[in-house]
């Protein structure tokens, strides 16, 4: 098997709050299934993500807070690094952008564009706060929202009615700083005229080649990815600011800019690169084989709200650079929708992921399963908590992990923990283990097309083929006169209970390191699942418990916690 080199990058996190199970279904859980599948598979990859520590996002929540914007970002860098961690969502490196190495290759950036003539200059007139002397970000303006009317829409959305807004729309605009209103000042700043890009761009998208040379494959992208690039590019790209005038983030690099930072598209995509780097130098690795070597394979997770970002802005960036490498897939989730209704941070309509973790120790991997089990991949899904129990105990507790109790039990009860010999096969064994070695490409090939839903599903038949064996050949009943036939029994089914710790890896690490201790197996490569992966006489030990059962009592604590 030939390894190949790919660079996954999930989207940077805004360190001004905490991660709630939309962000993991989104962005994060599918990136960390897909990297332990590759690394299983033998790949070379660098997972990637980290704070985004700029911006007006961060600065007005520290307002909020009465801190620093220092403080905020280093209180919420560490909470959710340490979240994440606890997730079992392995990084190569969780970095962050208020680092110096993210200036700097930052700044280079903007300047190799410069240099290449990819900016065009313009002077408009902005809203500015006389009293606080300060353009105003659209965050900081506030006013009538002229869509429903509703007080206190923001600059850029309307948070009731979800409109996207721009500050000029407002009706009556004050400055959220001083309550003013505002007014309009002359300032200069450096745009990206993406409609110079449209050409190459809507070839690029819809054919997956650039004048004809071949890039991807659009047949492998999702299709409400490619729809939402072809509308944008269809309705005619424009130019775009790419700086600000705020006092937090990268500085802008060159003469005259005072004032000014690097707007977000030129800053945290950019933070993807600066942290390969970092993460390269660790650990004695070229960055540059991540970012422009051309068999490098670039995917970016992300939610659907950075669709156009991950795919139109950030691909003009890099070929304007001309070093770089395009993305090869963006696969952007749907939203997830918590009982019913949109998840939104201002209401506290969301299950923050470190309070989930305290609530329920050890059963990491049942949210994991949920979460992948109903991800929203080609649409919206939603999140119960009935479901969320439903799934613990009807298929983890009483597929899964009732087919591996059974197979461990009787394997004590009979031989000590001794793997059994496989004597001669039936056509049914015969037919079990060819459907088993069918597994790994199975599950395999569904992650490889970013269908997680699809695969942890084959893995649960995987699960359920185990237990549709023992129910029809009941080994228990044969022990005393047919020794023979119950070992070659307890070997299948020892298999297969081998085969689920190596393919639930990717998406239930935690199970998956539980079950391989109780089979007393050490790091099988993925394709080695689906054969015999235990031998006879191998020693395996005692069953301990791989799923708790959810009571009713703990389900009703979490609805009483939402509706609070
Ligand atoms: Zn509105």
């Amino acid at each position: 098997m030939s390894t190949k080199r790919y660079t996954v990058t999930s989207a940077l996190l805004y360190a001004n709050g905490p991660l709630h199970i939309g962000h993991i279904a989104g962005a994060y859980l599918p990136a960390d299934i897909y990297v332990r599948y590759l690394k299983g598979k033998g790949h070379d990859v660098a997972f990637i993500c980290g704070s985004d520590e700029h911006g007006a996002a961060i600065t007005l929540q520290a307002k909020k807070e009465g801190i620093s914007p220092r403080e905020i970002i280093d209180k919420y860098h560490s909470i959710n690094k340490k979240t994440f961690a606890d997730f079992g969502i392995n990084f190569s490196i969780y970095h962050k952008t208020s680092e110096k190495i993210h200036h700097k290759t930052a700044q280079d950036f903007f300047k190799e564009l410069e240099k290449n003539n990819v900016f065009t200059k313009k002077s408009t007139k902005e809203f500015y706060d006389e009293e606080n002397k300060q353009f105003l970000a659209d965050r900081y303006i506030s006013g009538e929202c002229p869509k429903c009317n509703a007080a206190n829409a923001y600059g850029d959305q309307c948070e009731k009615c979800g409109s996207a807004l721009s500050p000029e729309e407002l009706i009556n605009p004050k400055s959220t700083l001083s309550g003013n209103s505002p007014i309009k000042k002359e300032t200069t700043h450096w745009y990206l005229p993406m409609q110079k890009h449209e050409k190459w761009l809507k070839e690029w998208i819809e054919k997956g080649t650039i004048e004809g040379k071949n890039y991807h494959d659009p047949k492998a992208w999702k299709s409400q990815v490619l729809g939402q690039c072809k509308s944008w590019i269809d309705g005619g790209l424009q130019a775009r600011a790419m700086t600000r005038d705020l006092d937090w983030g990268v500085k802008v690099p060159v003469k005259d800019a005072e004032g000014k930072v690097l707007y977000v598209w030129l800053d945290a995509p950019i933070g993807y690169i600066s942290a390969t780097k970092q993460w390269a130098a660790d650990n004695n690795k070229n960055w540059k084989d991540y970012w422009q070597n051309k068999d490098t394979q670039l995917i970016h997770f992300i939610g659907k709200d950075n669709i156009v970002f991950h795919c139109i802005i950030f691909p003009i960036i890099l070929k304007a650079h001309k070093d770089y490498i395009l993305p090869t897939n963006v696969p952007a989730n749907e939203f997830l929708n918590l009982e019913g209704e949109k998840l939104s941070t201002s209401r506290n309509w969301a299950i923050w992921l470190h309070e989930y973790l305290e609530d329920f120790k050890g059963q990491e991997d049942s949210l994991r399963y949920m979460l992948c089990a109903s991800a929203p991949e080609g649409k919206d899904t939603d999140f119960t908590w009935l479901n969320f129990q439903a799934r613990n105990n009807n298929e983890l507790v009483a597929i899964f992990g009732n087919l591996i109790n059974r197979v461990v039990v009787l394997t004590h009860k009979y031989w000590g923990g001794i793997v059994p010999r496989q004597n001669a096969l039936t056509d049914y064994d015969r037919e079990i283990l060819e459907k088993l070695a069918d597994f790994p490409d199975k599950i395999g090939s569904s992650i490889e097309k970013f269908r997680f839903r699809e695969a942890i599903t084959e893995l649960m038949n995987l699960a359920r083929l185990g237990n549709k064996y023992l129910a029809d050949t009941e080994p228990w009943k044969l022990k005393l006169n047919e020794e023979k036939r119950t070992e070659t029994i307890l070997n299948i089914a020892i298999q297969i209970a081998g085969s689920l710790a190596v393919l639930s890896a990717p998406f239930m690490p935690f199970t998956s390191k539980k079950l391989s201790k109780i089979l007393n197996l050490n790091n099988i490569p993925w394709n080695d699942a689906g054969g015999i992966v235990i031998n006879a006489n191998h020693l395996i030990n005692n069953a301990s418990l791989l799923f708790e059962k959810i009571e009713d009592e703990k389900i009703a604590q979490q609805l009483e916690k939402l509706n609070s």
